[in-house]
């Protein structure tokens, strides 16, 4: 019985489980008000995330791109960043707050992109849109080192170091919640609401999941303000659910403004939301409510309800983001399964010192393997070629012909999600996502026992 934490063993990524350090910084940008991003770089690093981001969503939005040709690649590319601040800035009357994402060409190339904003700063923004208040952000997120997970962290960190200024204390609570869903979003405002705890939610995506209105706007924008990314270096507290998204922000938070931060967990299971709600009671003061007792009890029952019939036992691989993939992992071992492949797919050279892995190198009692830098060859490798027996799934939509060709119940989760109904909606968070996750997967494990007649019976009984 072990737990093997090792690196994928060859070079090269085949069907990789990330795209790279630019989307995370889109995915970050549409979380802010008045806020359109410009992408430096070829149009392909911005249609390819948009797309998969509209598709994870459902919803369409708003993010440009610099789209540099030949010439830039050879000659440098600023004069096309120049021209796209200038377009967006008179085509959008209420933007404010734009993002210059770089990309692989453009830092390899060598664009001064802190230069031209210094410059446009300078001579565009005075010349042409006197008054006006806009606020161009260098982000640098070449895509030759780390992924989208650390384009992510590296985008909040440099939107709060751009935005938060110390003025008075504001009683609120910051919490940075990472790359999730609009309705992981509404879950932890129900959370907090509940503890009446008043926080700045980075970043507020909520209203991507948006009702079509009788003035038949179909358009999404994120709402955290500026006013929001100001005030959290007046906030009384830090809560960062991931470890590596949204971590280095609150690193900054804590260091540049003394802010007391916790770090994690990611609030999956009821182990993990227990955790996050004594860190909101230890921060805030605030004690957790009868109602939230509740909640818990509902969920526990709804677990119990499952585990030991149905989801004991059962072998598990997840493949995703990693803070995401750690928090399912947990989840699984609480709920008596085995996650005997968890695949990290980050490139990230310490996760070896990451506290999670090591309690659960600590605490499984079977054969388990976690490899970093990993891909979905890794999983379908195991599957067709290692022998390796699998009940379960747990990743996002790329890995599906994997879970297809093999026969293998799959219960989508993470982004990009786009083959399932509704899931950017349902929360992974929280004891609501406790409940929803664990009938997911019982019910994918119920369809699966009746296609392949294996003990379906026990359905009629239960
Ligand atoms: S890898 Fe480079 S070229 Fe490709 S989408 Fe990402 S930033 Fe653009």
């Amino acid at each position: 019985m072990s737990c093997e934490l090792k690196a994928k063993d060859r070079a090269g990524v085949i069907n990789p489980i990330f795209t790279c350090q630019p989307a995370g910084a889109q995915y970050v940008s549409i979380g802010i008000k008045d806020c359109i991003g410009i992408v430096h770089g070829g149009q392909g690093c911005v249609m390819f995330v948009r797309l998969l981001i509209s598709q994870h969503l459902k919803e369409s939005f708003e993010i440009a791109s610099s789209s540099v040709h030949e010439d830039g690649a050879v000659f440098g590319a600023l004069d096309r960043v120049e021209q796209a601040v200038d377009v967006l800035l008179m085509r959008y009357p209420h933007v404010k707050v734009i993002p210059i994402i770089t990309t692989c060409s453009t830092e390899v190339i060598g664009d001064d992109v802190d230069g031209v904003v210094r410059k446009l700063n300078e001579e565009l923004l005075q010349e042409k849109f006197p008054g006006r208040e806009v606020y161009l952000i260098p982000i640098h997120t070449p895509s030759f080192v780390g992924s989208m997970v650390s384009g992510y962290d590296v985008a909040v960190r440099d939107f709060v170091k751009y935005f938060a200024k110390k003025t008075e204390p504001n009683g609120k609570l910051n919490v940075v919640t990472g790359w999730v869903n609009p309705g992981d979003v509404t879950a932890l405002k129900h959370l907090l609401s509940e503890m009446q705890i008043d926080a700045t939610v980075l970043f507020e995506i909520e209203d991507f999941d948006s009702p079509v209105m009788p003035s038949g706007n179909t358009v999404s924008h994120g709402n955290t303000t500026i006013e929001d990314l100001r005030g959290t270096a007046n906030a009384l507290g830090t809560i960062a659910l991931n470890r590596y998204e949204g971590r280095k922000a609150a690193d900054w938070l804590a260091e540049e403004f003394d802010i007391p931060t916790i770090i994690g967990p990611t609030p999956i299971g009821i182990r993990n939301t227990d955790t996050f709600l004594q860190n909101l009671k230890k921060l805030t003061g605030k004690p957790i409510p009868e109602s939230l007792v509740r909640e818990r009890g509902i969920a526990i029952d709804a677990l119990t309800d499952l585990v030991h019939m149905f989801l004991a036992d059962k072998r598990v691989a997840i493949y995703g983001n990693p803070d995401l993939v750690i928090g399912l992992a947990e989840f699984c071992l609480d709920l008596e399964m085995k996650p005997v492949l968890v695949l990290l797919g980050d490139d990230n050279a310490h996760y070896d010192t990451d506290p999670r892995i090591t309690a659960l190198q600590e605490k499984v009692d079977f054969d388990m393997e976690i490899v970093t830098n990993a891909d979905l060859w890794d999983l379908e490798k195991r599957i067709t070629q290692d022998g390796l027996k699998l009940d379960l799934i747990l990743g996002h939509s790329k890995g599906r012909f994997t879970a297809i060709d093999n026969q293998i119940p799959m219960v989508r989760v993470g982004f990009p999600t786009y083959d399932r109904a509704g899931s950017y909606r349902h929360p992974v968070v929280g004891y609501a996502g406790a409940i929803w996750l664990a009938e997911q997967i019982a019910n994918a494990l119920f369809t699966d026992m009746e296609y392949k007649k294996n003990k379906e019976w026990l359905l009629n009984v239960w």
